[in-house]
């Protein structure tokens, strides 16, 4: 008897919702020049931001505070550029 090769493969979540994820989003930051870290909802990216590198991200203009990150729609990995970002406070529970 043959073994089904695929049959039992569990399909992976691709629906574009990702939750936010909280454990990541609070780790301490690689280097001082960070401000934040960014998360994106599209594709699940999490990635440390520059500080020189928020304003071009969110047009605000806006400071995150050490409990905030930034939340985008799309991402320079998953589009071309960052979409709807704006800072949310990391929902610890
Ligand atoms: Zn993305």
């Amino acid at each position: 008897m043959e073994a089904k090769l695929f049959g039992s493969v569990v399909q992976p979540e691709t629906k574009g919702v990702h939750s936010v994820p909280v454990t990541e989003l609070a780790e301490p930051l690689p280097h001082e020049d960070y401000a934040t870290r960014f998360f994106c909802g599209g594709c699940g990216t999490v990635l440390p931001v520059l500080r020189e590198a928020v304003p071009g991200i969110v047009s605000s203009g806006a400071e995150p505070g050490p409990d905030q990150y930034i939340h985008t729609d799309r991402c320079d990995v998953c589009d071309s550029g960052f979409e709807n970002a704006r800072i949310k406070n990391i929902p610890f529970s």
